[in-house]
């Protein structure tokens, strides 16, 4: 006995030999009284009804097989099958239910159109069906047709091919409702009538390829268009005024951005500016100090004018009239030179007096020197770019301190010069200048 394959189990429908009918297995007698043909390959079958598995058709094993149950189509066979048993499911029906209808309306303005619904999905009743009639068209046999109260229907089944472009077209030309059934991708149990009644119930397996539109379909879809290009100006006057207002808002944040740069700007200005007047202002102190040493270092060659003859006169009478006051206070007081011991302390005290006024004056000098020729000589330095008192830069002629060095003090010794009588000052002389102490002073 030969091996059957899985293909022959699957096979439960043959052909009637004489009507060229689909018959089930399960309704045709056992063995080859069956009188079946193949779908696929046109071979005998044989009808199997064991116990306890479902009926089967297997193919016929003659003299003229060489031994061979395999189908040479068993693909073929199963289209066959389903495509015939569709058709026989279609023509009992007394009503289709159709998928929605929607228009595509196109694009307006780069905004694609709503499309529009020229029918939502509803039951038509449907009369008269038929398969294959040939009268409908010479280049186009439908697979079903029915007449409703719209016009006729045709059913398309597909199985492994979708209707061409070219037999849409053909249809919509000749104005007839069409819908193409999917019935493809079956798994091989659901091969009968059941499943296939189903599909028939589910939308997702029917779709439109052919609508005529009706003069009331064009006319709302007409209004439709308009409503729609309506939703779109509108929708564009928003987009626009949107648009410009966030250009607006851009606007407002760089101006903001640029005046914040701008503020930036004046602030480090003003700190620049504030950053060279205190710089200016601590040369011009350096240039101060310097002056004011100059002049003291000028000044050492002058001394004070010697006091007048009169005010001698008098410190020399009170000496003497305190050392007669001592010996009085004190008759028996030690042989001490009390005399020499006040001389002492009056030069000490002249001497200081002296320095302390003759500096104060040299000071005041200094004042009146800075005063007359700061301006000028402070724009000198800056032009031969001085840095100060305490800055020395490497590498750099330091013409400023040049300047300091030579050309001041020379000035500064004139001025002295031309200042002595009104300071009251001398050229100092020789340690036993008669006037410079209270050396001689006799007491
Ligand atoms: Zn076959």
């Amino acid at each position: 006995m030969a091996v059957r394959r899985s293909a022959d189990n699957e096979l439960r429908y043959g052909i009637d030999a004489h009507s060229g009918e689909l018959r089930a297995v399960k309704d045709v007698p056992n063995g080859k009284a069956c009188d079946c043909k193949c779908p696929g390959c046109g071979r005998s079958l044989v009808a199997c009804h064991p116990e306890n598995i479902k009926p089967y058709f297997r193919h016929y094993v003659g003299s003229d097989t060489d031994g061979n149950s395999e189908c040479t189509n068993p693909k073929g066979a199963r289209e066959t099958i389903i495509h015939l048993l569709t058709k026989a499911v279609l023509l009992k029906l007394t009503s289709f239910y159709l998928p929605e209808k929607l228009v595509g309306v196109g694009e307006y303005r780069g905004h694609l159109i709503k499309d529009f619904e020229v029918q939502p999905s509803e039951e038509w009743m449907v009369t008269n069906g038929r398969e294959e009639d040939r009268s409908i068209h010479s280049r186009f046999v439908p697979d079903v047709i029915f007449d409703t109260p719209k016009g006729p229907l045709i059913i398309e089944v597909l199985y492994s091919h979708k209707v061409d472009d070219g037999k849409r077209l053909l249809l919509s030309e000749l104005g007839f409702y069409a819908v193409e059934l999917d019935v493809s991708k079956l798994h091989p149990d659901e091969v009968g009538l059941t499943p296939i009644t189903q599909r028939l119930y589910d939308p997702r397996y029917c779709t439109w390829i052919s609508y005529p539109l009706s003069r009331h379909d064009q006319a709302n879809l007409e209004a439709w268009r308009v409503n729609e290009t309506k939703r779109i100006d509108e929708l564009a006057f928003q987009e626009q005024k949107e648009k410009e207002r966030q250009e607006c808002q851009q606007k407002a944040i760089e101006q903001s951005r640029l005046e914040l740069i701008e503020q930036a700007k004046i602030l480090k200005e003003r700190r620049r500016r504030q950053q060279k007047a205190e710089d200016r202002a601590a040369l011009q102190d350096d240039y101060k100090e310097i002056i004011k040493r100059y002049f003291k270092s000028a000044g050492a060659i002058y001394d004070l004018k010697p006091i007048g003859a009169s005010e001698q006169n008098n410190i020399k009478v009170a000496l003497r009239v305190l050392c007669s006051e001592l010996d009085n206070a004190f008759p028996d007081g030690a042989p001490l030179d009390l005399g020499q011991r006040l001389r002492n302390e009056v030069k000490r005290q002249v001497k200081e007096r002296k320095a302390f006024i003759k500096n104060t004056r040299l000071e005041s000098a200094a004042s009146l020197y800075i005063f007359e020729n700061m301006d000028q000589e402070f724009a000198e330095l800056v032009a031969l770019d001085w840095r100060g008192d305490t800055i020395e830069v490497p590498g750099r002629s330091n013409d400023g301190v040049a300047y300091l060095n030579q050309k001041i003090p020379e000035k500064i010794k004139k001025f002295l010069q031309g200042h002595v009588d009104q300071l009251g000052l001398v050229k100092a002389r020789s340690d036993n200048w008669p006037y410079k102490t209270l050396n001689r002073t006799p007491l």
